[in-house]
């Protein structure tokens, strides 16, 4: 194998406004009722969508990059668009759905490698991290991930 030095690539989101691209402490960018406070991800930018307010005042916040495995699977199929395998040949990842706590919801995300199912267990810690979706010869396209927490699990 013969890998290009990636050093001139471009860093770029995979979806502008999801997510902060700090590589050392990215968070997913929710956004917030002022009204009735309940929290959105994917960002919600028109109006409440809690059936009982009507509020159309959202605030873009950082959401919790810490959560609760709520459930998981394993993703043994190559998903259909926009999504862009990063290898030639489609690898088998796993996918996490976790909970922020203080939010009240559940967010799904990739689980980077070397993390398969097999390291997963409901009711971990589970930490938010950036990690390429696929790269090309000029960029490397961010995403976020959900990777157990150090020393809260295996591996
Ligand atoms: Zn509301």
């Amino acid at each position: 194998m013969f890998y290009f030095t990636a050093v001139s690539k471009k860093v770029i989101p995979a979806i502008e406004g999801f997510f902060t691209m700090d590589p050392e402490a990215p968070r997913l960018l929710g956004t917030q009722c002022k009204a009735c406070q309940t929290y959105f991800f994917p960002p919600e930018r028109g109006y409440c969508r809690n059936p009982e307010c009507d509020s159309e005042e959202l605030e873009t916040v950082e959401l919790s990059h810490e959560g609760t495995l709520w459930s998981y699977s394993h993703n043994g199929y190559k998903p259909p668009p926009p999504y862009v395998s990063p290898t030639e040949e489609f690898e088998p990842f796993a996918v996490a759905a976790v909970e922020l706590e203080r939010e009240k919801m559940v967010v799904m995300g990739m689980v980077p490698k070397p993390y398969t199912h097999e390291d997963l267990k409901v009711g971990q810690r589970m930490q938010l991290v950036l990690d390429p979706l696929y790269e090309t010869d000029e960029e490397r396209v961010m995403v976020w991930k959900w990777r157990p927490v150090e020393g809260g699990g295996s591996k």
